[in-house]
C-alpha cells in the first residue's frame, strides 16, 4: 500500500511570502494583497517544488495530494488554487487538491508544511515534516528523506 503525502500549497509549492512582500511594496495602500484578484493564480512556484512533487507522483509508494487552508476572505483563493494547480502541473493532479481549514481531519502518513499548527496540522496524525525548518530548509531535503537522493 502506497503512502498518503500531504504538501501545502503557501510558502512550500508556491511563494506566497515573496509575492505579498513585494505586493506591499508596489502597492502601500492595498494591506491585503491576497485580496487582489489574480493573487493566489500568478504566484511563483518554490525552486524545486514542482520538480520535487513530480517525482513523487511517479512513484508507486506514495499518494500524493495538495492540502491546503483556503483564504476564507478572498473567495477568489478557492478557484485560484484550483487553477494554479493545473498551471503549474497538470488537470490530472487537480483531482489530488484538498482545501481544508482543519488539517488536522485528514489521514495520512506524512504532511509537508511550514506551519506546524494554525490550521490543524497539530492534530494531523501522521508525520508533518516542518518545511523551512533547519531540518528541511527545501525541497531537496525533502526529497532525501522520500527517495535518498
Ligand atoms: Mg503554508
Amino acid at each position: 500500500m502506497s503512502m498518503i503525502v500531504y504538501v501545502d500549497m503557501d510558502d512550500v509549492l508556491c511563494d506566497f511570502t515573496g509575492s505579498h512582500r513585494a505586493c506591499r511594496v508596489s502597492h502601500p495602500h492595498i494591506d491585503y494583497p491576497q485580496s487582489i484578484p489574480g493573487f493566489f493564480e500568478n504566484l511563483r512556484p518554490l525552486d524545486g517544488a514542482v520538480d520535487a512533487v513530480n517525482q513523487l507522483r511517479i512513484l508507486e509508494a506514495f499518494e500524493v495530494y495538495v492540502l491546503t487552508a483556503p483564504s476564507t476572505r478572498n473567495p477568489l483563493s478557492y478557484t485560484e488554487k484550483r487553477i494554479w494547480i493545473e498551471q503549474n502541473f497538470d488537470y490530472e493532479f487537480t483531482k489530488q487538491l484538498i482545501i481544508c481549514s482543519n488539517k488536522g481531519l485528514l489521514k495520512g502518513d506524512y504532511l509537508i508544511d511550514d506551519n506546524i499548527q494554525g490550521k490543524g496540522q497539530e492534530s494531523f496524525a501522521g508525520q508533518v515534516l516542518h518545511f523551512g525548518s533547519a531540518e528541511f530548509p527545501n525541497w531537496s531535503a525533502i526529497l532525501k528523506e522520500f527517495v535518498g537522493s
